[in-house]
This record gives C-alpha cells, sequence and structure tokens, in this order.
C-alpha cells in the first residue's frame, strides 16, 4: 500500500502519539466484534441484551454463561500482525498511548505497556456486591459463583452497556487524546460513547487524525487520512513504512 508522504513525515516527526481501538483490532486474532452476528447457542440474543446491568439483574445465569463462552473462545486465540504493529510503533514514539475498547487482554499479551483498558478486561472476574477481585471461582454448571466475602453474585470486570467508564483510566484516554500529534482510531465503529468522542478530543488540539477500519465510519469525514482494509494488514505496511523494516 501506498501511503500519503505527510502522513509518514508526520508520524516519523512524531514524538506523542494516541491509538484507541475497538473490536475490529481483534477480528483477525478470530474473536466476532459485536456487529458480526452472533454464532450458535448465542445466535438468538444481541450483544446489547447480554452486557447490561438489567440482563444480569433478569438472568445471571445466562448472562455468566455468555461470558464464560467468550472467555474460552479468547483463550484460544493470539495477537495479530496488528498487535504486534503497535508495539513496534510504541519501541519508536516517546510518547505513546495505546487505548482500547477491547476487553479480550490480547495487546497487553502482545507486549503493549502504556495501555488504558477502557471496559475492563474479560478475563479477571469481581463481586457485583462488593468488588472484591478474585481469579479462582467454584463450579458454575448450576449458578453464578457467589463471592467468597459476601456471597454476592460474581460478574466479569467489564463495563456494560449503561455502566460507567472507569474515572481514571477515561481522565487519562481523554488526556492522551488531546496531547497526541497523530490520533489512531482503529477497529471502532465510533458509534460507542464516550471513547468515539477521543477521536473528536484529538481532532479539536489540532492532532492529525487517521483511520483505519474494514469500512468507512461517522468519524471517516472527519479524518486526515482514512484506509480502509484490515488493521492486522495495514498497520504492519505502515509501521515498515515509516520506520523500516527492524529497525529499533
Ligand atoms: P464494533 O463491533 O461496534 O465495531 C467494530 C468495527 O471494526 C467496525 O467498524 C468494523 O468495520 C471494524 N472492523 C472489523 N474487522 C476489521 C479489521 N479486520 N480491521 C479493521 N477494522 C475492522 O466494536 P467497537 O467499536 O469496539 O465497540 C463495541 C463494543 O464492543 C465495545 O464496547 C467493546 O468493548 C466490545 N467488544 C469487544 C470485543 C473484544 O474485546 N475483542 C469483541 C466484541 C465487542
Ligand atoms: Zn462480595
Amino acid at each position: 500500500m501506498d501511503f500519503p508522504s505527510d502522513l509518514i513525515r508526520f508520524l516519523t516527526k512524531a514524538e506523542r502519539v494516541s491509538v484507541l481501538t475497538g473490536a475490529g483490532a481483534s477480528q483477525e486474532s478470530g474473536l466476532r466484534t459485536f456487529r458480526d452476528s452472533q454464532s450458535g447457542l448465542w445466535a438468538q440474543y444481541r450483544p446489547e441484551d447480554l452486557a447490561s446491568p438489567e440482563a444480569f439483574a433478569r438472568d445471571p445465569k445466562l448472562v455468566w454463561d455468555w461470558y464464560a463462552w467468550r472467555r474460552e473462545a479468547i483463550k484460544g486465540v493470539r495477537p495479530n500482525a496488528g498487535h504486534y504493529a503497535l508495539v513496534e510503533m510504541e519501541n519508536k514514539i516517546p510518547t505513546f498511548t495505546l487505548v482500547t475498547q477491547n476487553v479480550d487482554g490480547l495487546h497487553r499479551f502482545a507486549g503493549s505497556r502504556n495501555l488504558l483498558e477502557l471496559h475492563g478486561n474479560i478475563l479477571r472476574v469481581r463481586c457485583a456486591n462488593c468488588g472484591t477481585f478474585t481469579e479462582t471461582w467454584g463450579d458454575d454448571t448450576e449458578s453464578v459463583p457467589k463471592c467468597e466475602r459476601c456471597s454476592g453474585l460474581l460478574r466479569p470486570d467489564v463495563v456494560w452497556f449503561g455502566e460507567a467508564l472507569p474515572r481514571a483510566e477515561l481522565e487519562s484516554a481523554v488526556n492522551a487524546a488531546r496531547e497526541a500529534q497523530v490520533f489512531f482510531s482503529i477497529g471502532t465503529s465510533g458509534v460507542v460513547q464516550p471513547a468515539a468522542a477521543l477521536a473528536h478530543a484529538a481532532r479539536n488540539k489540532g492532532a492529525v487524525v487517521v483511520e483505519i477500519n474494514a469500512e468507512p465510519t461517522p468519524l471517516t469525514p472527519k479524518t486526515d487520512f482514512a484506509f480502509h482494509g484490515k488493521s492486522g494488514e495495514i498497520l504492519p505496511e505502515l509501521v515498515k513504512a515509516v520506520w523500516g523494516n527492524n529497525s529499533r
């Protein structure tokens, strides 16, 4: 792919770069985005009807089982070339912040260091009542496992529709967007707030905004550069075009 020389120049000189990723960044690892239809057992449900406090209150076991199924899917996948290209980029840029809406932990697995997981991490579990974190829980075939401390129900440590984002992470993400000279929006449909507002915050402060997505999004008209295709292909090519093959 040919990248505009302006973009190459901006990136070569950039001291501060911030990146926002969404479910599309994990698509090539084999994880479904929310916009793909669900498969098998879960085809009859919309994610919006499972990933909410109301859904958990109504039928905790159904929600627990959906997350258990997604957790299993994640255990079998690996980061893709796009995740690794972002690690390469972090190695080149003095101040680099990666903000993700993904809960799959693949950026950390790939080696990204300055990472803000805005929507939590599906591999962690906490008590819905007292908030205590746990890494182990009992048998969940019959019912949702309970907190050892207060007997509250355990739930995934993710942000559900209608819940607030973790304040410290959100604040850091907004600051990183405002300070960025180049801001990337990658594999996110740009409709989930407030993460989608980050690109606008960056743009308002004068950042060059770059989108990489399988298809145009509501953000596309507001970007300086938009590349439509797979992030696992475009990102490694871009990193190679800017910094060469293996110069660290
Ligand atoms: P989304 O499902 O709304 O949008 C995904 C976007 O990725 C779409 O715009 C699509 O065009 C694009 N895309 C698909 N494949 C791509 C590829 N190979 N390369 C580049 N782009 C690609 O997801 P979202 O914007 O992240 O927001 C929805 C919510 O979904 C978030 O809250 C997130 O937490 C949650 N979610 C997370 C995961 C995960 O952790 N892997 C998976 C599904 C949903
Ligand atoms: Zn508890």
